[in-house]
């Protein structure tokens, strides 16, 4: 049974209730990971309030000094978690090195704190008085997660709330409980101060404790989007700043005269890579006018010639297995709605054990379809014909959701006007996906995203956070 880290001591869970952790290349139960209940919460947040004075009060350089040795310490250990990830997640090796890498790039900006925190002044502001605006951490702060990047979401929460003066409880994933557990060890030898990160396992409970907690003052969230709305909801009407990042429906555009090659390999990767579960997975793609011929043969023998297999000893595979068998039973649902399938995944050499489903693609479903509407987040492409530029923006733009949308082609005119058109935060030209880069916010908008500040670059200091501004007269 996994343990929850409080003030820098592994503990048990109160909850007598577990769940259990797959190794889904094989299909076996590799770790049990408890279901914190609120008494779990609480202890948590009490050791998170009780390090947050000495913390908030430590020079930003102090902090990010701890930052620079985290950092150190994931690149010493890159490997072993990058494994980690592959056995508990079912990532490709290479997969699971970026999944950490992005991770490690925002560790990275959060050893800047010290210039990324600096407030403003302006002398004689009014006759004889000075203004300045100075940036104060929040307090007790709360990251949520999904199972889909086990190392990322993590890294994209806990380094800059902490390197903010801020202290932190942790909730990861159930699903990918290790690679968490590992990185808050790390991050505590690096340096922290007992309490100052704190490690919660646990499911819907003590999500619910976490929103309910009036210790708690902002809450990090990612997630799909029924539960990001909730959590959305539940987190603000207690008075916290919340940031709630949910699914997507991503869509790609090629034109007639992109360059056929690299948007085949750059769709391939984007719809398939870790196995479709990525919030940024393209997921539909639309040819306008005669790009149709060309794109599809290169997709439909691509696809074909992926390898699929286990990846828990890091083999090099083309893709790996899903999450669990639950993922794999809503893909197959999913493949039951209709269409024409150009590549059938249920039909290709999968191992026998593990949890399975090799890629697909589906064309000629109708308007009205799911698999235009909802997120499958497995391996599975849907293919559209529009006539021109603009019917592929207007169909992208019929999506509830507002992740992200790519554009292939060699046009400087079309890819502008998409760019400009599309209704969503994320965009990408000639490339796979427009991914989410530590300097950056990770712009997600509509349904994909519930509250104001993203995450990462300036709107991550900002949302960990908040300004005092001080008025002075010396005369
Ligand atoms: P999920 O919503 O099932 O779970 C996310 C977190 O919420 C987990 O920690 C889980 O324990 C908790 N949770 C689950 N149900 C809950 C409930 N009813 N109430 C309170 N908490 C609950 O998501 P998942 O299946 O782990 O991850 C996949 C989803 O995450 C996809 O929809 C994907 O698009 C999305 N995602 C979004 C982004 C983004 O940045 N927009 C990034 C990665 C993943």
């Amino acid at each position: 049974m996994l343990l929850n880290l409080i003030a820098s001591r592994w503990t048990p869970s109160a909850s007598g209730e577990s769940t259990p952790v797959f190794n889904p290349s094989r299909g076996i139960e590799i770790a049990r990971c408890p279901l914190g209940s609120r008494a779990d919460v609480e202890v948590a947040v009490a050791a998170a309030r009780a390090a947050f004075p000495d913390w908030a009060n430590t020079p930003a350089g102090e902090r990010a000094r701890v930052l620079f040795r985290f950092k150190a310490l994931l690149e010493l250990h890159i490997d072993e978690i990058a494994l980690l990830i592959c056995r508990e997640h079912g990532k490709t090796l290479v997969e699971a090195q970026g999944d950490l890498r992005r991770g490690i790039d925002v560790v990275d900006l959060a050893c800047g704190i010290p210039s990324l925190s600096m407030g403003q002044k302006l002398g004689q502001v009014a006759r004889n008085i000075d203004g300045e605006a100075e940036r104060f951490p929040v307090g007790v702060c709360a990251g949520i997660t999904p199972y889909n990047f086990p190392a990322m979401i993590p890294l994209w929460m806990m380094p800059m709330a902490i390197a903010c003066g801020n202290s932190f409880v942790f909730k990861p994933s159930p699903k990918v409980p290790l690679t968490a557990a590992r990185l808050v060890e790390l991050f505590v030898e690096a340096g922290l101060p007992p309490g100052v990160l704190n490690l919660v396992h646990g499911g819907v409970e003590t999500v619910q404790a976490i929103l309910d907690h009036p210790d708690v003052a902002a809450v990090s969230f990612v997630g799909s989007t029924a539960v990001a709305r909730d959590v959305y909801r539940r987190g603000t009407a207690n008075g916290k700043r919340v940031q709630a990042a949910g699914g997507a429906k991503n869509f790609m555009v090629v034109m007639p005269d992109a360059d056929m090659d690299l948007a085949a390999e750059a769709i391939l990767s984007s719809s398939f890579g870790c196995s479709g579960q990525r919030c940024m997975a393209g997921s539909v793609v639309v040819v306008a006018g005669r790009a149709a011929e060309p794109i599809t043969e290169r997709l439909r023998k691509l696809t074909t010639g992926m390898s699929v297999g286990a990846t828990d000893e890091g083999a090099p595979v083309g893709m790996g297995p899903m999450i669990d068998q639950g993922a794999v039973a809503r893909v197959r649902q999913y493949l039951l709605q209709g269409g024409e399938m150009l590549v059938d995944g249920r039909l290709a050499p999968n191992p026998p054990e593990g949890f399975f489903i090799g890629p697909s693609i589906v064309a000629g479903v109708g308007a009205e379809s799911v698999l235009l509407r909802e997120e499958v987040f497995g391996p599975v492409l849907t293919l559209m014909r529009e006539e021109d530029l603009d019917a592929a923006i207007a169909l992208a733009n019929g999506s509830q959701y507002g992740n992200g949308a790519v554009i292939y082609t060699r046009s400087g005119g079309a890819a502008r006007n998409f760019a400009r058109s599309v209704n969503c935060g994320m965009i990408g030209v000639n490339i796979g996906v427009p991914a989410p880069m530590a300097l950056f916010p990770f712009s997600g908008w509509n349904e994909s995203f519930f509250g104001d500040l993203h995450v990462q670059g300036n709107e991550g200091v900002q949302f960990y956070t908040r300004t005092k501004v001080t008025l002075t007269r010396w005369t």
